[in-house]
């Protein structure tokens, strides 16, 4: 039989990979290979692969990093399959496989199990936020704010307790070896994690890693483990370098023979260990099993230039320790990598947005176009800028539409509603009400969160005299909230209604505001039910839009601004890497252990290995830092980032902007004139 038209668009380790058993019973398989040599392509073809091959799609599990991502992927396969099936029968749509995140999948798993592990399926999502608030609640709880004077604050104990989960590690020893100045406290830190668990239980609600803290234990039970082994054919994860220990032991749960199982990673990529990832998983996967898995290996890369490669090569090449090849391509260029040189972030912006226009005007679209940065509030002069010259953008992995305070005001009354137990979500509906304290707060809540029926004991719940309208109007709309009388999505508009009062109390731009809501009811109408709708909105908020009337239309042409942890697995024909100076890269909070200093490294060459065909790198000379409150915010004159020495600057091209000669034409002596004269007159 001839081999299928898609599998000749591929190479051969990667078609090794795509046909490596297509059977339930197919040995372990690990993907390795550095940046842009296809691993994710490879990835989607070996999901369309193995439908073509009559899988059950229903029977396969694709996990990645984000759900943009999984669904990218998805789109990919489909199309695939859609080929080589021809149009009929071909699509995916009414049997699709399961595709998401670890933390997606985990809550849609848990739920469908809820009642065999004795958990009420009602059960709400806590966001970081959230889960701060109540481990605040329990630290007062406890006296630990009060008596222990300079105990953790709340942030941090929350940050100590996630990374004991998610490293599966004591808590001592999280302590020792990312919070010193906190290990004094480790006997206090156990009685408030016992304590903010304890709260949750009583709650019904769970926070981002107990949704894998929960499918981790499932897979334990062997009863359930079982059957959740046999629920999946095949089980496979991209960016496998970016998982922790949690997530390891949930795929060797699952899978603990490695049959079916195929991850795929590149360990010169593994920048997530602040959120406990560790790139030992990706290196240790082939020996968890016996036989081991097959390693399959690709070096050539499809997204760059050669110049760009090199030029990334050479920054990566200096890494203490790795596993992964050099890369080469058969994309010839001329154009090496620029290293720019601008006076401070205010010409960066101008440098970048007037490069981005004269890539449009040579045809190159908005979208193909991206800025990167270390930080998230890195790209704020970036934005002034773009939004100053009508260049539409769109933000990802910066400061989400969701946690603008009135969207969280409405979904914290949603999901009161979903679970009036959510103590956190309760606190802070009832907070909005005039005339309503924490203390009544906070006493209506105990009797709500231990009552058998916790809505009947709401409405039974004496109506504080000062608030008496306001509190009877809230009773009615969780009531019939969670009666389910209004229907979904109409709810929402129930709920907005509700809140549009207290909304234009409280804020001076309710107008804005107001459509943010709007917005949100609209974001809602392409959700099914009120718990998909809360469940998917916590793990995976819609990306910041550049402006109040939400993200700009798919068709629509926008520039794209994105934290470099967030531009993972992406590309763009022409890549900006901001501030690319020591200070920013690395930061000045990673110069600490070497270990520290190699992640950033990796930092940047995920940022390089975005770039398609122009890279280039902007060195600000003056570099803005926001320090600690004690030391004050501060102007650094700042140099090329470390990560690229003088022997690499062969590799690149440097230049100045603006051109000398045009900044000294600019700067012509001017006349003179008295601005505090004049600001003194205006009182006179
Ligand atoms: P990253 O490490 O950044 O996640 P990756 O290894 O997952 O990268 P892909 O995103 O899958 O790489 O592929 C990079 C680019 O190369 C994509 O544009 C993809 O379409 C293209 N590509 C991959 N394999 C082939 C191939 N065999 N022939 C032509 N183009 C390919
Ligand atoms: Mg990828």
């Amino acid at each position: 039989m001839p081999a299928a038209a898609y599998l000749e668009t591929l190479n051969a380790e990667q078609r090794l990979a795509v046909e490596h058993g297509v059977g339930s019973t197919a040995g372990p398989l690990l993907v390795i290979a550095g940046a842009g040599s296809g691993k994710t392509n490879t990835l989607a073809h070996r999901v369309a692969h193995l439908i073509v091959n009559r899988a059950d799609p229903r029977r396969i599990l694709l996990m990645t990093f984000s759900r943009r991502a999984a669904s990218e992927m998805m789109r990919r396969a489909e199309r695939v399959v859609a080929r080589a099936l021809g149009g009929a029968g071909g699509g995916l749509a009414d049997s699709l496989p399961w595709a998401g995140t670890f933390h997606g999948v985990g809550a849609r798993l848990i739920r469908d199990y809820a009642e065999t592990i004795g958990l009420d399926p009602q059960f709400t999502i806590h966001d970081r936020e959230d889960s701060a608030d109540l481990m605040n609640l329990a630290r007062h709880e406890l006296g630990l704010s009060k008596t222990a004077k300079r105990f953790p604050l709340k942030g941090t104990c929350l940050a100590i307790y996630s990374r004991a989960v998610n490293a599966q590690a004591p808590v001592e020893q999280v302590l020792g070896q990312a919070f010193p100045w906190c290990a004094a406290w480790s006997a206090e830190l156990k009685a408030l994690f016992a304590a903010y668990v304890e709260a949750k239980q009583r709650q019904n609600v769970l926070d981002y890693d107990d949704l894998l803290l929960y499918w981790a234990q499932m897979a334990q039970e062997p009863s359930i483990a079982a059957d959740l082994g046999a629920r999946f054919d095949h089980v496979l994860v991209d960016e496998y370098q970016d998982t922790n220990r949690l997530q390891a032991s949930i795929l060797l749960a699952l899978k603990p023979d490695g049959r079916g199982l195929t991850v795929v990673g590149d360990d010169a990529q593994s920048i997530y260990s602040f959120r406990a990832a560790t790139v030992r998983n990706i290196l240790d996967f082939p020996k968890s099993f016996s036989p081991p898995a097959k390693i399959v290996t690709l070096d050539r890369n499809y997204r760059s230039t050669q110049p760009i490669l090199e030029a990334a090569n050479a920054v990566i090449g200096l890494s203490a320790e790795r596993f992964t090849k050099n890369l080469w391509s058969d994309r010839r260029s001329d154009r090496r990598p620029r290293l720019v040189s601008v006076r401070d972030e205010g010409e960066q912006a101008r440098y970048v947005a007037e490069a981005v226009l004269e890539n449009r005007e040579a045809g190159q679209k908005l979208k193909a176009q991206a800025a990167l940065f270390r930080t998230s509030s890195h790209s704020a002069p970036l934005e002034l800028e773009l939004t100053r010259r009508n260049i539409p953008f769109v933000k990802f992995g910066g400061l989400k539409f969701l946690d603008a305070a009135h969207v969280k005001d409405l979904l914290a009354l949603l999901r009161f509603a979903q679970n009036p137990r959510d103590r956190v979500a309760g606190f802070r509906v009832m907070q909005l009400l005039p005339g309503v304290g924490p203390a009544t707060t906070a006493r209506t809540l105990d009797a709500v969160v231990a009552a058998p029926d916790p809505v009947a004991a709401l409405v039974a719940a004496a109506s504080p005299p000062r608030a008496a309208q306001d509190w009877a109007a809230f009773v009615e709309a969780v009531a019939s909230l969670t009666r389910g009388q209004a229907g979904w999505p109409a709810e929402v508009g129930l709920a907005r209604r509700w809140y549009e009062p207290h909304l234009e109390r409280v804020h001076d731009d309710a107008t804005v505001r107001a459509a943010d809501l709007l917005q949100l009811e609209q974001i809602a109408s392409g959700y099914p039910s009120r718990e998909r709708f809360l469940t998917e909105l916590t793990l995976d908020p819609p990306d910041a839009a550049s402006d109040e009337s939400g993200p700009p239309h798919l068709d629509e042409d926008y520039f794209i601004l994105s934290t470099i942890h967030s531009a993972k697995g992406q590309e763009w024909r022409s890549v900006f890497v901001l501030n690319g100076v020591d200070g920013c890269m690395p930061s000045d909070l990673g110069v600490g252990t070497s270990a520290e200093i190699e992640e950033e490294r990796r930092l940047l060459y995920v940022a390089m290995t975005r770039a398609k065909d122009d890279l280039r790198i902007m060195l600000p000379q003056r570099f803005f830092v926001h320090q600690q409150a004690a030391r004050g915010d501060r102007h650094v004159y700042a140099s090329r980032t470390r990560f690229i020495t003088a022997a690499m600057l062969d590799k690149f091209e440097s230049c100045a902007w603006p051109p000398a000669s045009a900044e000294s034409a600019a700067r012509r002596p001017l006349a003179p004139v008295d601005i505090g004269a004049r600001m003194r007159a205006m009182w006179r």
